[in-house]
């Protein structure tokens, strides 16, 4: 029915998260049709994002900067760590700018199921950070799923040597919620009334 850059287009559209195979002709064609509003803007911001981007090598998280705007700015609070599973969850926790401290991003969940091990995340980093750097607190900000609470309390038992508080997100959170589907509100009250571990 098309030519094969236009397939081609749709096909990638098509992997996008959230997107199908009819969200994906519909927006090919838009991008199409709207050329130098739509098309040509968004090749350029590809093209920008994946060769600025790159992974924060100390705490994980996406910028064109490396150390992050997190972990670069002096105002934040260096002895306060937040672990996330993930960057969607780091940006869920900013959004409510309740958090004034520094972030981990453990890169997933332990899961013996699907074969993730402590190897295949990122926890001796976080490790060594708290060794090296003058932090107090750790708070475990993992999802209330099985995962989620398996992972905070192997890394609570990693840290028990280490002379850092260890706190956990006080859960109004719904069992097997993820942070990036929370309300503002609810994180915010999630880390104000968080609690030892
Ligand atoms: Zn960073």
């Amino acid at each position: 029915m098309a030519g094969a850059e236009i397939e081609a287009l749709i096909r990638h559209l098509a992997k996008l998260p959230g997107l199908g195979p009819r969200s994906a002709r519909r927006i090919a064609l838009a991008l199409l049709k709207k050329r130098e509003t739509m098309l040509d803007p968004l090749v350029r911001t590809l093209m920008a994002a994946a060769e600025t981007v790159k992974i924060c090598t100390a705490c994980g998280n996406f910028d064109s900067q490396d150390p992050c705007f997190i972990c670069a700015d002096a105002r934040r609070d260096g002895s306060l760590i937040c672990v996330v599973e993930g960057v969607s969850d780091l940006w869920a926790m900013e959004r409510t700018a309740a958090f004034k401290g520094r972030y981990h991003v453990t890169g997933g969940l332990l899961s013996p199921i699907d074969g993730i091990g402590p190897e295949d995340l990122k926890i001796d980093r976080l490790l060594s950070r708290v060794k090296n750097a003058a932090v107090k607190e750790v708070v475990l900000a993992l999802s209330a799923t099985v995962d989620g609470q398996t992972t905070a309390h192997y890394i609570a038992d990693r840290l028990k040597d280490a002379g850092v508080a260890i706190s956990g997100l006080a859960h109004g959170v719904p069992v097997g919620g993820e942070l990036d589907y929370l309300d503002d509100g609810t994180i915010s009250a999630a880390l104000k009334a968080r609690r030892p571990m």
